[in-house]
């Protein structure tokens, strides 16, 4: 199955697809951390998407697919993922639909969770995150341990993001709008799209999300 999450800035996507990939059997895609994963290898390519990604602006489409493309060659992606943070153009979206159908596949579901902007910017702000792993905390819903070492993976990695600056988020907000919100059109279309409120405590959105998935 393969299942897409959409939605703002900070309306809880990361944290939602990693609470069903074991449910789902399928691997949490999330371009962001791929990215983040590449710009902290310090590779030329990395150094690319920093340039980008610390603006809050859009990573150009070519690099993007190219990066979906090989992860989807992946092994543990042969059977289905949770897209999240992707796809985030309509090309992009374009390109998607075309590899996964040369793969006898396709967008099975589109949940796109519904997050007020007066709520953004505080998740956003606040939200801290773990450079192993990719778990997420909340300074205020749901702080980091005070010792500092990751409730998942033991590392000592815990940051706030460059780009959950308010200044930098007002950009990437206007990206979303301008670039990401006719993706939802392009799904809609097909008829694929449920929207849920994303608002709530984690599990109350996790039991509207797993409803929403029919399960
Ligand atoms: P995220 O972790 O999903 O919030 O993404 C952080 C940043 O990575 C974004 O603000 C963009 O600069 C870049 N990025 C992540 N995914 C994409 C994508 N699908 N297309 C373009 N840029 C992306």
């Amino acid at each position: 199955m393969d299942i897409l999450l959409f939605g703002p800035p900070g309306a809880g996507k990361g944290t939602q697809a990693k609470l069903l990939t074991e449910e789902l059997r399928a691997p949490q895609i999330a371009t962001g951390d791929m990215m983040r994963a590449e710009r902290q290898s310090g590779s030329e390519l990395g150094k690319k998407f920093d340039e980008y990604m610390s603006a809050g602006k859009l990573v150009p489409d070519d690099l993007v697919i190219e990066l979906i493309r090989k992860r989807l060659s992946q092994d543990d992606a042969k059977g289905g993922a949770i897209f999240d943070g992707f796809p985030r153009t309509v090309p992009q979206a374009e390109a998607l639909d075309a590899l996964l159908a040369s793969m006898g596949r396709q967008i099975d579901r589109v949940i796109a969770l519904d997050v007020p902007l007066s709520a953004i910017v505080e998740r956003v702000v606040g939200r801290r995150v773990c450079l192993d792993c990719g778990q997420t905390y909340h300074v205020s819903y749901n702080p980091p341990p005070s010792d500092g070492v990751c409730v998942s993976c033991k590392g000592k990695n815990i940051v706030q993001r460059k780009d959950d600056t308010e200044e930098v988020v007002s950009t990437r907000f206007e990206q979303y709008e301008a670039m990401t919100q006719p993706v939802l059109a392009h799904y809609q279309a097909r008829g694929i799209v449920k929207v849920i409120d994303g608002v709530g405590e984690l599990e109350a959105v996790t039991a509207r999300l797993r409803e929403a998935l029919g399960r």
